[in-house]
């Protein structure tokens, strides 16, 4: 009889696959001693380093395009001979072999970091060499996303930003974690490449490798040894779920014609080509750190000029909101975090860490107006993590300063939506991110599975912190949008509907239904139902309450 976890579903869709379990990093023993001699110690580290080298290399003949370069490349870093020297000279001095290896590693990495831009950006591939190799000699498994040759379920205690950029969209069917948080960065991930996916799944990383599980990222549910009927059956309904939903096209639009704009979340230029291909009027968050992520230091003006380049080329015509770099919390960033921050998602982060690093955001915004001015796309800028009118006007105004006309802040921390008409009032428009003002709102760390019913978007201070933000645009005749995963919500996005909010934007895989939503109701029954959600005890009965109205 198939056992079924349930979980939270972030990204919508079913699939079915065998599980592959990815394993933490190796924990490195501080106190190794040598097994044997200098001599045995040292063929036992070369011939780790060697079986990474060549898992990497099979790997790399199987893998497509780009994929294939950074593996082969990786392989060969992990038999650089200098590499090695320094792995030879440490267990010559007695050390064991792991410590060799992980102290030539670091050493390593020091040398790649200083070499300049295009070596810095090899140390999270230097990193990850490490972790295998040590894996290797631990006899531990193999760290990071698992590569078992064939399409899998990907099943992780939560996934790292790093390890998310490595997806392979086509092997990957679907994600379960077992801890990770409904804005954790899995759930953003997943729902940008389309990979159904469900979170805070307790029991998921005891589910033993291999086994077939049915996954449903919209309902959390997760079927474990399910029979193939089942499956078909499942997949089945799926199918006809989505052509129903593919029946309504076009702008969005109420059933009495109330425009809501639908707009595309994007995180750089890797899923450009989904995006682009979706049926909305354009972005309405494009996540900029993610050029950023794993680096030691920035990108230059003109890489990023490149990539905003590509990515307002993809919209002609269109809208494309670009978002600031958001380092710090949930993003760190070696070069512009501050190092051991007490209490990081209340510390210089968002927009505050131009306060130590003006250069960075004046070098991003160069780089988005000259990729602005050579495409055909309707740049618009934001700020994340702005908290007061004073930061909302000096952000606008240097925005305004590189040419860029159009220049908005994020609403993601309550003293900004508690004064949002006066914030509104500083700059063009503004884009409520959802996963933060929950945490913000009810101090729950957005990170924590355990807390998601306090980060559930349905919560009425949260409702009521967007009702402010929604009437002080209306009230200023300035375009208030909702751009955090709460947006994706078909029932949640009729009542910011209801509420005020005029741009809805999401994964482009949750543009389809959240459109079918609104062309089913009115504005007058959207403001309905937003009063019924406000009305409610908490998140669970506001959601309860408000699609038992919309089924009566
Ligand atoms: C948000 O906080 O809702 C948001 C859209 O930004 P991010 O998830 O990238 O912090
Ligand atoms: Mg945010």
């Amino acid at each position: 009889m198939a056992e079924t976890l349930s979980g939270i579903g972030v990204s919508p869709g079913v699939a079915a696959g065998p599980v592959a379990q990815m394993a933490a990093p190796p924990v490195v023993p501080t106190d190794a001693t040598p097994a044997g001699d200098p001599e045995t110690e040292n063929q036992a580290a070369l011939a780790a380093m060697k079986a990474v080298a060549t898992t990497l290399e099979e790997r790399a003949a199987r893998a497509p395009g780009e994929a294939a370069s950074v593996l082969a490349a990786q392989a060969m870093m992990a038999e650089d001979p200098t590499l090695a020297s320094k792995v030879s000279e440490r267990v010559q001095a007695g050390k064991a072999a792991v410590t060799a290896v992980v102290e030539a590693f670091d050493d390593f990495r020091g040398l790649l970091a200083a070499a300049g831009p295009y070596m810095a950006e090899r140390v999270a591939d230097l990193d990850d060499l490490r972790n295998r190799t040590v894996a290797t000699l631990l006899g531990v498994p193999m760290p990071g996303v698992p590569d078992p040759g064939h399409p899998f379920v990907l099943v992780a205690l939560d996934l790292a930003p790093a390890d998310t950029a490595t997806l392979d969209a086509d092997r990957v069917r679907a994600i379960i974690t077992e801890e990770g948080g409904p804005t954790s960065h899995t759930a953003i991930l997943a729902k940008s490449l389309g990979i159904p996916a469900v979170v805070t799944c307790p029991g998921a990383t005891a589910i033993p490798e291999g086994e077939t599980v049915l996954v449903d990222g919209s309902d959390g549910s997760v079927l474990v040894a399910p029979d193939e009927a089942t499956i078909q059956e499942a997949l089945a309904a799926e199918e006809a779920k989505l052509a129903a939903l593919q029946s309504v096209s076009g702008p969005g639009r109420t059933a009495d014609d109330h425009p809501v704009q639908l707009l595309v979340n994007i995180a750089g230029d890797r899923d450009l080509d989904a995006a682009a291909a979706a049926d909305s009027e354009g972005v309405g968050l494009f996540r900029t750190e993610f050029l950023f992520l794993d680096r030691p230091n920035a990108p230059t003006l003109e890489e990023q000029q490149t990539v905003y380049q590509r990515v307002f080329d993809a919209f002609p015509g269109r809208k494309v909101v670009v978002r600031t770099l958001d380092a710090g919390a949930d993003k760190p960033m070696e070069f512009v975090t501050v190092p051991d921050e007490p209490n990081p998602a209340l510390g210089v982060r968002g927009l505050r860490t131009s306060r130590r690093h003006p250069e960075l955001l004046e070098q991003q915004l160069a780089a988005v107006a000259g990729a602005a001015a050579a495409s055909q796309a309707k740049v618009w800028v934001m700020a994340p993590m702005v908290s007061t009118k004073a930061e909302a006007a000096t952000f606008a105004e240097q925005v305004h300063g590189h040419g860029l006309p159009t220049a908005g802040v994020m609403v993601e921390v309550p003293a900004a939506a508690i004064r949002a008409h006066h914030v509104a009032a500083a700059c063009d428009f503004t884009s409520i991110g959802t996963n933060d003002l929950s945490q913000y709102t009810y101090a729950a760390d957005r990170m924590a599975g355990e807390l998601a019913d306090l980060l559930d978007a349905w919560q009425p201070a949260l409702l009521e912190l967007v009702r402010l933000t929604a009437q002080a645009g209306k009230t200023l005749g300035k375009p208030v949008g909702v751009c955090g995963e709460a947006a994706s919500d078909p029932l949640l996005a009729l009542v910011f509907v209801g509420l005020g909010v005029t741009s809805l934007s999401m994964a482009p895989v949750s543009v389809p239904g959240v459109r079918a939503a609104l062309a089913a109701h009115t504005l007058a029954e959207c403001r309905g139902l937003a009063t019924i959600a406000l009305d409610a005890e908490d998140g669970r009965t506001a959601r309860t309450a408000v699609r038992a109205a919309t089924r009566s």
